[in-house]
């Protein structure tokens, strides 16, 4: 399957450990004679006072560095996603509301047996809208949302990687209601192989000792969805532990319909229902993603046809209108980035382990 490779911010404005041994050696610069005394120490003293007084006190047992780092990076706020917003999947809306919104909005009324399910898995091809569920999710349930990207995780925390996990679940707990969301869990939570290093097992232990904690505690309100596009990848043990696994299919005709819908709104245009409901079959086999990218460069046309001269003086309202034509030529460039042999898998696999909903 052809795997998705999102390149989280978090990894771009981290500072390289090496990085900051270099400022360290260079801080204040070079001494003259006549230069004022700065002390590196006194510095980094101040600096870090100021970050930790943003750290909540039933953190302040951890590492700071840490705590700062998953508030930094891995703590999100966005835009609410409405479940407007996300076309179709309405089955899997239903069975979320029920059993995981609501239960995080009002726990009292979900106890004992009524607990709900801590960890959830969505599975399915990429750009089908499983950040999007998971985002709404955290919207409506008004919990504080953590991204977690295990490529940055693995790479950027060799060696503490499992304190940065237990940290992690700490922090999320002081926060709760909370989610955390790994993308791409598979390569995180794989399949034990004989040749897996020390550290890379140790994590995986780690995570799940954290699952099964916020599993068996009602008292924690952190909810773990993990998004795969490789489930058959996934350890058993930790398959077994997202207890809910949800099948995020391509999106249906109706589905398509609405994306393309909602994206033309946005520009002037002259396609009546008859060519988008001719769109939305003309997509047949696209991700949500693909269709976005469909819309978003057929939507380009108007600007394309104009000089750059043009470009610089031309009012909006000038602007020619997207055409059905304009669709067709994107059709030929924007093809569907996921085959028929795929989801045949990700029907097999759900057909297994899949939760029906
Ligand atoms: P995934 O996590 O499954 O790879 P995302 O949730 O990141 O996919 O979706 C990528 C983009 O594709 C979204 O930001 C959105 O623009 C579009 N998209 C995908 N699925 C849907 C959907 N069901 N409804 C509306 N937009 C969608």
């Amino acid at each position: 399957l052809k795997k998705k490779n999102r390149q989280a911010t978090s990894e771009v404005d981290a500072v390289p450990t090496g990085m900051m041994n270099f400022r360290k050696k260079t801080l204040g610069g070079k001494r003259t004679v006549s230069s004022n005394f700065v002390s590196p120490v006194a510095q980094k003293e101040n600096s870090t006072s100021s970050r930790s007084s943003s750290i909540p006190p039933a953190l302040a047992h951890l590492d700071s560095k840490m705590v700062e780092h998953i508030l930094g990076e891995s703590m999100h706020d966005f835009k609410p996603v409405a479940w407007e917003d996300i076309a179709g999947l309405e089955s899997a809306k239903s069975t979320f509301l029920e059993a995981i919104i609501m239960p995080l909005r009002r726990p009292d009324l979900f106890t004992g047996v009524r607990c709900p399910p801590r960890g959830v898995l969505l599975f399915g091809p990429p750009g089908t809208g499983k950040t999007l569920i998971a985002k709404s999710i955290a919207s409506q349930a008004k919990a504080k949302f953590f991204s977690i990207n295990p490529s940055s995780l693995t790479s950027k925390w060799v060696g503490d990687a499992e304190k940065l996990v237990k940290t992690l679940f700490a922090v999320a707990a002081a926060h709760q209601p909370a989610i955390i969301f790994i993308d791409e869990v598979d390569s995180l939570l794989s399949k034990r192989s004989g040749n897996e290093n020390e550290s890379t097992l140790r994590l995986k232990n780690e995570f799940l000792i954290h699952l099964d904690g916020a599993a068996s505690n009602e008292e924690i309100r952190v909810l773990v969805i993990g998004a795969t596009n490789r489930p058959q990848e996934l350890d058993e043990a930790v398959r077994r532990r997202f207890v809910r696994r949800l099948y995020v299919p391509l999106p249906t005709r109706e589905a398509r319909q609405k994306i393309i819908e909602k994206l033309i709104r946005q520009v002037k245009h002259n396609l009546d229902v008859v060519q988008v409901t001719e769109l939305a079959e003309l997509t047949d086999g696209y991700s949500g993603a693909d269709v976005d990218t469909l819309c978003r460069y057929a939507s380009m046309a108007p600007l394309r046809s104009l000089t750059p001269d043009q470009m610089e003086v031309i009012e909006t309202h000038q602007l020619p209108a997207v055409t059905m034509a304009d669709f067709k030529q994107a059709l030929r460039v924007i093809s569907k980035s996921v085959s028929a042999e795929d989801c045949k898998q990700f029907e097999a696999w759900n057909e297994i382990y899949g939760v029906r909903h």
